[in-house]
């Protein structure tokens, strides 16, 4: 809900997590910077990630690309022609919206509009009030129901040209069943190209005109036969890379959900022709227990089939999350057959095809590909983890609590108080354990604000010294969760942390 995301936005800022970039001059819209936090946060990410994919697996390496690319690749991709948002202009406001999207905020109201008579009958009719019933014989409600469906029976995830006249009749229609901009004045919906423009070369006759790319995947693609050769990989083999990716989304929105400088991390699966349902299945598998070994909650994870595929797929699904404004895509999963490889192979004139020897024959592999998005997982973890929790005591607390693996801080250490010795103590236990873990040293302020800012913080461990630990060398350790307090032996600390810390 929206008061839940408020908090989780402010949180970020609060507690060094994420800045609006260049906040100083006002910002820039959809663009964030990763605080002091939020980079630790997000390099674990990334590092979990990579530990599964390419660690894990024999057959999968890692790579990493250039982010600028010959301009070619993306006329082979399709990006060139086919990367595009459609776009519709409200001719009295003077606004521009992403026209699915708008759709999709109609759909919203029109459900909040189905959900509050329901809502109101279930409240006049009392305990014989059926829900089932009531829609099936409200014909006002259902007409809105109806709505719904039908828009989304007819908008698949991307809008082809010929559904671009049939989405405005469906906007200006939908704008008399349930106002939101208060106008039917459109333009007709427009495609608008997502890539960024930038140049190469000193002067203008010699410039040649590149792209960010729009994705990491194509990096991947032009490199496969590279890959393979040097690292004699046998199919079926993968080739996994993190990096940036640029895209000039019209609707930038949500926080980190959606910008225009995000963070991919992407593995292209290559295999033998024929295979690919069985890959795709095992990839869906494979990929979700990697989300569910993070302990986030099994209810806060679907897959969304894809009913209406894009032109080079031939199965796709989502992974959704439940995030704080409703189930969202997170990562795809795609069955992209020898659409890019074929692409590639007719755009540049060469072979890239793979000799298989058990078959003694040549092909173009198909491909499997998983693709997420670094900063909406980092999304996905970070409001999932923060609650507050109330206490026995009437009082209230806020916990970050992330799962230890990709938690900033594994552990605070603090001494109870700032004299006795007692900083020079809790200050070796940092110099000890530095090596192993990212901790943080705190003597400021009463111990137990010390452990609220690092429940808050999302710190799995704090770790105080006091003046018992000065005759037994044992110290307390109090777990984030939990909130339980334990005596242990200083020398046990190292293996206590890892214990809950390492993957
Ligand atoms: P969406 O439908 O949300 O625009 P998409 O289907 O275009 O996403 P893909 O091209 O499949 O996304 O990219 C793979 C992943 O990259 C997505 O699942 C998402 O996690 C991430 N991603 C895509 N666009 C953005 C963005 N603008 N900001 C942050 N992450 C993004």
């Amino acid at each position: 809900n929206d008061d839940q995301f408020k908090k989780v936005i402010s949180h970020a800022k609060e507690y060094g997590y994420v800045f609006q970039s260049s906040e100083i001059y006002d910002g820039l819209s959809a663009v964030y910077d990763y605080a002091q936090n939020g980079a630790e946060l997000k390099k674990n990410i990334r590092d979990y990630w990579w530990k599964a994919m390419v660690q894990m697996h024999d057959n999968i390496v890692g790579i990493d690309a250039a982010i600028f690319m010959h301009p070619t690749t993306w006329k082979a991709s399709g990006h060139v022609d086919a990367f595009s948002d459609p776009l519709i202009d409200n001719k009295d406001s003077k606004k521009r919206y992403r026209a699915d999207v708008l759709v999709e905020d109609y759909c919203l109201k029109i459900e909040a509009k189905i959900d509050k008579e329901v809502a109101k009958a279930a409240k006049r009719f009392g305990e014989t009030f059926n829900k089932e019933e009531f829609l099936a014989t409200n014909g006002r409600v259902l007409g809105y129901q109806e709505k719904i469906d039908t828009i989304l029976k007819r908008l698949g995830k991307s809008l082809e040209a010929e559904d671009l006249a049939d989405v405005k009749a469906l906007i200006e229609e939908l704008e008399i069943a349930c106002p939101l901009s208060g106008s039917r004045n459109w333009t007709d919906v427009k495609q608008f190209n997502l890539m960024f423009g930038t140049k190469l070369g000193a002067t203008a006759e010699t410039a040649m005109d590149l792209y960010l790319r729009p994705e990491t995947a194509q990096g991947i693609f032009v490199n496969f036969l590279n890959v393979q050769k040097t690292g004699r990989m046998k199919i079926p083999f993968g080739i996994a890379q993190t990096g940036k990716a640029f895209r000039n989304e019209i609707v930038a929105r949500q926080f980190i959900f959606r910008m225009r400088e995000f963070e991919q991390m992407e593995m292209q699966f290559f295999i033998k022709p024929g295979t690919q349902k069985k890959w795709f299945e095992h990839w869906k598998e494979t990929r979700m227990k990697w989300h569910l070994s993070l302990g986030m909650g099994q209810d806060n994870y679907r897959f969304h089939d894809h009913e209406k595929l894009a032109h080079y797929a031939d199965a796709a699904t989502d992974i959704e999350f439940k995030f704080p404004f409703g189930f969202k895509e997170l990562e795809g999963i795609h069955s992209r057959t020898d659409f890019d490889l074929k692409q590639h192979e007719e755009f540049s004139g060469k072979k890239l095809q793979y000799f298989d020897h058990e078959d003694n024959a040549s092909y173009t592999p198909y491909v499997l590909e998983t693709s997420i998005g670094l900063d909406r997982m980092f999304l996905a973890v970070f409001s999932n983890a923060l609650v507050e929790e109330e206490l026995d005591n009437n009082t209230t607390r806020t916990v970050l609590k992330l799962p230890a693996v990709l938690a900033p801080v594994k552990a605070a250490i603090f001494p109870l108080v700032k004299k006795d010795g007692l900083p020079e103590v809790a200050k070796q236990i940092v110099e000890d354990l530095k090596w192993d873990f990212n901790v943080f040293y705190d003597e400021k302020d009463a111990v137990g604000k010390r452990y609220r800012r690092q429940d808050a913080n999302g710190t799995p461990f704090c770790i105080t010294v006091d003046h018992d630990t000065l005759t037994d060398n044992t110290v307390t350790i109090r777990h984030r969760d939990t909130m339980e307090q334990k005596r242990v032996a200083i020398s046990d600390l190292k293996d206590i942390i890892k214990k809950e810390v390492d993957v």
